[in-house]
């Protein structure tokens, strides 16, 4: 096993003191749970001269609602953010949260983590996408909030800018009458990254959706969504001439690459198939 470079290790005890360290030192990262960039270092993809964790920082470890906004802090783990009291308003984030790596890894690794990560395979980022989440970004000069489509700029590339740190993920508490779903294909049930992954949300008013977003993971070189599909499936019955055209006009979005985990040709062919089962799921929630 090869060694992690060295590094020097802070742990500041304040949001402000993070974000004084991280302008000031350079080739620094910040860490919370580590389970991506310690493997990385590992790896020799990243050799930081300083970790910042942030998990001394209370401040950033809360998930809750105010005004009609679901508010995770950066520190929140997978575990507490499944097992907090607003999981059920947000189900798509709870399925893909609940299956990420292992029991462990749910203890320590974060959607903050998951997402500044960039791995277009990043299980919360599908959710995410399709419940329209924005994330606050701070640095030592002030604050600014983004679409959570705007973090991503590629693979493993994220668009925070040196010094600055993510500090919490939005999101709009649905309407009644709306679901979400997640689902997603990996070589084994549990401890795998997804091969090819789906997220769906819907709203309906009685039999016509009023609302729909779709959105995939390991299929582009950042998760996406689809508007084409989505402009099809509003409005409609979600019937099955409906559902059809929608399957297609993902197939053709879609561009996935073959890599160790699977092919192009496995992952566009189930990119309707997985939209398919979350909308159904959506449905079923909804009634
Ligand atoms: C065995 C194993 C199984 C896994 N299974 C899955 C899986 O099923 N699905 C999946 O999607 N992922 C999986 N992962 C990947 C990983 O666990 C997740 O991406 C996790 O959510 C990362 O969170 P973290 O807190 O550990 O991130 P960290 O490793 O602490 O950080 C990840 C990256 O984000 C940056 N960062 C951290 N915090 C901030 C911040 N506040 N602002 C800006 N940048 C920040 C870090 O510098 C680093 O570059 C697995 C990993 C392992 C080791």
């Amino acid at each position: 096993m090869k060694p992690i470079p060295k590094f020097q290790y802070h742990s500041p005890e304040s949001l402000d003191e993070a974000l004084a360290l991280l302008a000031e030192l350079d080739n620094a990262l910040p860490l919370i749970g580590g389970t991506d960039i310690m493997v990385a270092m590992r790896n020799g993809v990243s050799a930081p001269d300083h970790i910042v964790d942030l998990n001394e920082i209370s401040e950033l470890d809360y998930v809750k609602e105010e005004n009609g906004i679901i508010m995770i802090g950066a520190t929140a783990t997978h575990a507490q953010v499944a097992n907090s009291p607003i999981a059920s308003k947000i189900p798509s984030l709870i399925d893909a949260v609940s299956r990420i790596g292992s029991p462990q890894i749910r203890n320590r690794g974060t959607i903050t983590g998951n997402i500044c990560n960039a791995s277009p395979a990043a299980d919360s980022a599908p959710p995410l996408l399709v419940h329209m989440a924005e994330v606050e970004i701070q640095s030592s000069d002030g604050k600014r909030s983004i679409p959570i489509a705007d973090l991503f700029a590629g693979p493993k590339i994220n668009s925070l800018k040196p010094g600055e740190l993510l500090t919490e993920i939005r999101i709009p508490v649905p309407p009644v009458g709306s679901a979400s779903s997640f689902k997603r294909i990996g070589r084994r049930k549990a401890f795998t990254l997804s091969v090819v992954s789906s997220a769906a949300y819907i709203q309906m008013d009685g039999e016509t959706c009023t609302d729909a977003k779709v959105a995939f993971g390991s299929v582009a070189i950042t998760p996406i969504r689809v508007p084409e599909a989505e402009s099809l499936l509003r409005g409609s019955k979600l019937d099955e001439e409906t559902v059809k055209a929608a399957s297609d006009a993902v197939y053709e979005a879609v561009k996935p690459i073959t890599d160790v985990r699977g092919t192009a040709e496995y992952r566009k062919d189930m990119c309707p198939v997985l939209m398919r089962r979350a909308i159904e799921q959506c449905l079923e929630r909804i009634r």
